[in-house]
């Protein structure tokens, strides 16, 4: 699995810049966990990671790749997903977006705030609180599953 676009080299480079100033290198472990993240950005969990990226690195284990996606969610270069009562899931998308679950097939697709959204305004929070973070999950039936 190699990396092409622009931008997912431009993330890669963003985490050696990131890492670096922890006196970490971009060791070969790293860079293909996050090539293989960034290569197929269907939302998956540590395992899914860990048995894509396998193949073309006999050596690795899963606690690298565990290892490896925590260094990245601490950066703020990967979200973690908690969709339902199921395992963490990784999202490298790093553009503002809410996700979309098809309760059918299961897919989770990322799914673009509208230009301009605020979602803080949407909800009436109590005096003197504030937002940090915040996650969108819509459920429903994607395309196909709701032709069928
Ligand atoms: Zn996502
Ligand atoms: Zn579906």
């Amino acid at each position: 699995m190699t990396v092409k676009t622009p931008s997912q080299k431009s993330q890669l480079k963003r985490y050696e810049e990131s890492i670096a100033q922890d006196g970490l290198r971009l060791t070969r472990q790293r860079k293909h966990v996050y090539e293989v993240l960034l290569g197929r950005q269907d939302h998956p969990t540590a395992m899914e990671v860990f048995l894509r990226a396998k193949p073309e690195m006999e050596t690795l284990s899963l606690a690298t790749v565990y290892n490896v996606l925590e260094t990245l969610a601490d950066r703020g270069l990967v979200r973690k997903v908690h969709l339902d009562s199921g395992s963490t899931r990784y999202c490298a998308n790093n553009s503002k977006h809410g996700h979309f679950t098809c309760t059918q097939c299961g897919g989770v697709m990322d799914v673009p705030l509208l230009p301009g959204a605020e979602l803080e305004k949407l909800h009436q929070l109590p005096r003197g609180y504030t937002v940090t973070t915040q996650e969108v999950s819509l459920r429903g039936l994607c395309a196909d599953c709701r032709k069928k």
